[in-house]
């Protein structure tokens, strides 16, 4: 039984027109949870993957070596506000995540407008936007507000409260490993660390978390492994903690920003030409939708650490609209609204896509090399005579067979006839069951 049919067979409900919605339901879910690269915010989100598909949480202490990094202190944060002299709370972390600067430190001050400015961020292009900050490797203290609210502030002592801590814990990530027929694996990686934002970071978290679900409903050729892992520091840990399985990565992807309405953007490996890199040009070519293709580059997301040289992993990443590239990018407008049960349910398909390629990207060798076979009188030629199609399954049963000679996978076959993949595999299919091909699993 196929990839294809076994998801359609037993995963059916999983995939229902209300998909869409589903997955815009569970960034809502998560999207009030205040997420970081450590911290009860990040384990809280992973715990609620949890709920849906196995999870295996990993914690990595405080001071961990990871290559050339070290695992930081934990943060937690319980409260934060900063409030004026007639006790008037006018930034308040608990109307949004995002009014405390990520791994601000322990504040509890008394300041004029003049010393507390310094430690304000605005957007001032975008005045009614909170913008989101960081400052995970410096010690300091922040609040990111509106424009607007920066601008009415008048001259006074507010008081400001961050009540965090920043303390030796640990770092968690957390895998979930659907096993399949081999040891090869699928790496799907996403990041987990950003608040309340739900293009980049929440968008991927849902679309990995269904993917998960779907395929453990269905017997892979490959193993997949999903990572949920805070950006950067997470994916070095998970790299350094785990060179033993790198070998077994045969095709990785990086899953963020995508859930805006924009078209598939797709940044290749840093080998540039590997079968999943190849497979998402073949599909979105195929697909008649706009949609860019981008080289390599050292910037980005956790592709970074998965295609630096020492690993040099055939990892692609996966997302709409670029990271950077629509002005709600790190901003209070990266919200609810701005991701869509449409977009979020069609990247899950599209991915699905790409996986079944993989899965049915074998070799087969021509048991009839010797000139053509006769397809006729095996019921293939004019199988579907009168009908418009015929003519490209003909061509794909011809083209099969002549680059059937045990060197060329289905990919090749599809990229050399310029005919979809899908018709190779169909071509593919025909000509086994008439005993002209046989299977070589490579
Ligand atoms: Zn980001």
């Amino acid at each position: 039984m196929t990839f294809g049919s076994t998801i359609a067979a037993t995963n059916s409900d999983l995939l229902s027109p209300d998909l869409g919605n589903r997955l815009h339901a569970f960034v809502s879910e998560l999207y009030p949870i205040c997420s970081s690269i450590t911290g009860n915010g990040l384990r809280e989100i992973l715990r609620r993957i949890g709920q849906r598909i196995p999870l295996q949480i990993h914690e990595v202490p405080t001071g961990t070596q990871a290559f050339d990094w070290i695992v930081p202190r934990e943060w937690n944060i319980r409260d934060a506000y900063v409030q004026n002299s007639r006790g008037e709370k006018i930034i308040d972390f608990k109307s949004s995540n995002l009014h405390v600067m990520n791994y601000s430190v322990p504040v509890n001050a008394k300041l004029s407008l003049e010393e507390l400015k310094p430690h304000l961020y605005t957007l001032p292009d975008r005045p009614d936007w909170i913008p989101y900050r960081t400052s995970y490797y410096r010690e300091t203290w922040g609040f990111c507000l509106t424009q607007r609210q920066l601008d009415s502030l008048p001259e006074d002592e507010y008081e400001v409260v961050i009540d965090s801590s920043l303390e030796d814990g640990s770092l968690t990530y957390a895998e979930c490993l659907i096993q399949g027929k081999s040891r090869e694996e699928i790496l799907i990686s996403c990041h987990a660390c950003h608040p309340s934002l739900c293009n980049d970071n929440l968008s991927g978290l849902a679309v990995a978390t269904f993917l998960a679900q779907v395929l453990a409903g269905t017997e892979p050729r490959f193993s997949y492994r999903f990572l949920f892992i805070p950006g950067t520091i997470g994916s070095i840990s998970w790299l350094s903690r785990n060179e033993n399985v790198v070998p077994r990565i045969k095709h990785g992807l990086v899953l963020a920003c995508v859930g805006d309405p924009g078209a598939f953007s797709y940044k290749k490996s840093r080998r540039g030409n590997t079968e999943i890199d190849r497979a998402f040009l073949h599909l979105l070519a195929a697909s008649g939708n706009p949609y860019n293709v981008r080289d390599f580059s050292p910037y980005g997301y956790d592709e970074r650490q998965y295609c630096s040289p020492g690993f040099n992993l055939p990892v692609g990443s996966l997302n709409r609209t670029q990271h950077g590239k629509f002005p709600e990018y790190h901003t209070s407008a990266d919200n609810l609204s701005f991701v869509t049960p449409e977009s979020l349910a069609s990247t899950l398909h599209f991915c699905l896509e790409v996986f079944r390629l993989l899965e049915n990207n074998l070799t087969y060798l021509n048991l009839n090399p010797k000139c053509e076979p006769q397809l006729g009188k095996r019921g293939l030629y004019r199988l579907m005579g009168g009908l418009p199609d015929a003519g490209t399954r003909e061509l794909a049963m011809l083209w099969t067979l002549n680059l059937s000679d045990g060197n060329h996978s289905l990919l090749d076959i599809a990229e050399r006839s310029s005919l979809h993949f899908d018709v190779i595999l169909q071509a593919t299919r025909d000509l086994e069951q008439a005993g002209l091909l046989s299977s070589q699993t490579r």
